[in-house]
Parts: structure tokens; C-alpha cells; sequence
């Protein structure tokens, strides 16, 4: 998977998908596509499943060979995240999109937050995952709102940049091209938080099995 004509052939196939989901232009380079959307490249997906086959099967070499090192299951993803951040780097096209969106991981959070689909109880309770819909911490309906933008929880980590909001529709900060980048750098610090909180276990003690998961 490390031939270049193979990867362009693989990720062409996945832009034709992106340009239907997204209703972009014909034109629009893959590259961006899979930027905004927070989308892997699929030649880096096709990496990540035949990487985990391997590390399951505990065969360290076949694993060495396809990311040219041994690593375990944790370090994948920040592996081809990795390899993901120089192909963007190194990209002639979509340098605009680059401009301001300079770290492929950056959309992640705030398409989390646009979407609703993202670490937020109220979510996470109507997918039945936990058992209620409010930030314990504080005791508020765990809305993305509060959760992105006010939640006292993560307001250490981005209580500085929340100022640069305040008072101001979501709109109007993604039509303004500096308090974009502020949203974005705000929920890609709340998302990467509560995705450390949950693998070490933090939420876990709130979180219960779904219903149809023995089956
Ligand atoms: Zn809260």
C-alpha cells in the first residue's frame, strides 16, 4: 500500500463518496474533502484495518511491514494520523484550504459540535450508551453548546479562547475566518479530552452495556 499509483486509484474511489455526501464540486480535490469532513484518507483506512488484523494476531513483523515500525494498538491512529499530516503537508492542491486548516485532525472536534455526533450525554443518552442526558460535574443538560462552549468541566483547558466568543452565534464565528479557527481549536481540545477521559476509564462509571450488545 505504499505505491503511489495504487493509493491515488484507492483514494479516487473514495472521492467520488466524498463529493456525493458532501455535494462538492466534480473538481474539488480529494485532499480537501478528506480535510473538512475529518475523513482518513482510505488508503490510510485499508493501513489501519490490516495493521489491527495483525496486532491481534500478535505477528510483530507482518505489523513492522505495513507501518514501518512495531507498535501496539494504541499507537495506530496517531501513526497514520501522522502519515496523514505530511500528505497534507506535502500536497500541492487545496493550499487555501491549508491555509486555514493547517492540522488534518482540527475539523474532527467541530464537526463533532455542528453534527451533534460527538461526547456529549444528551447524545450519548439517546443512543442509550449512558443513563442520563446531564453533565455531572454541574449538573446541566449536557447539550453540545454547553459542552463545547461552557461547560466548566474543560474550563482550564479552553476558558481563554471561549472569551473570544462570548456572546456571539456559531454563524457568525464560522463566517469570521479567525473565530473559525477559535471554534475549531476549542472543540478539537473539548473532543480530545473527553476521548482521553473515556479510554482511561474516567466516564465509564456513568456509562452503561446497550441493551442489545449480548446479542
Ligand atoms: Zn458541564
Amino acid at each position: 500500500m505504499d505505491d503511489v499509483r495504487q493509493c491515488q486509484t484507492i483514494n479516487r474511489a473514495q472521492s467520488h463518496l466524498l463529493i456525493r455526501l458532501t455535494g462538492a464540486y466534480r473538481t474539488t480535490p480529494v485532499e480537501a474533502l478528506q480535510v473538512a469532513t475529518a475523513t482518513l484518507p482510505l488508503h490510510l483506512q485499508v493501513k489501519k484495518l490490516d495493521a489491527m488484523y495483525w496486532i491481534k494476531k500478535k505477528n510483530n513483523e507482518k505489523v513492522t511491514r505495513i507501518l514501518h515500525t512495531p507498535v501496539d494498538k494504541q499507537d495506530v491512529q496517531e501513526i497514520l494520523t501522522k502519515a496523514w499530516q505530511h500528505l497534507w503537508q506535502e500536497c500541492p492542491k487545496a493550499r487555501r484550504l491549508y491555509g486555514i486548516i493547517p492540522d488534518v485532525e482540527i475539523t474532527g472536534g467541530l464537526l463533532h459540535f455542528l453534527t451533534d455526533h460527538g461526547p456529549f450525554r444528551q447524545k450519548l443518552k439517546d443512543m442509550n450508551i449512558v443513563e442520563d442526558n446531564l453533565c455531572h460535574a454541574f449538573g446541566s443538560v449536557a447539550t453540545p453548546e454547553h459542552v463545547m462552549l461552557k461547560c466548566e468541566e474543560t474550563e482550564n483547558l479552553v476558558g481563554e479562547q471561549r472569551t473570544l466568543l462570548e456572546d456571539m452565534e456559531i454563524a457568525e464565528a464560522l463566517r469570521t475566518p479567525e473565530l473559525a479557527i477559535v471554534l475549531q481549536e476549542i472543540t478539537q481540545k473539548v473532543t480530545e479530552y473527553y476521548r482521553k477521559k473515556f479510554i482511561s476509564g474516567g466516564d465509564r462509571g456513568q456509562a452503561r452495556r446497550r441493551p442489545d450488545a449480548d446479542q
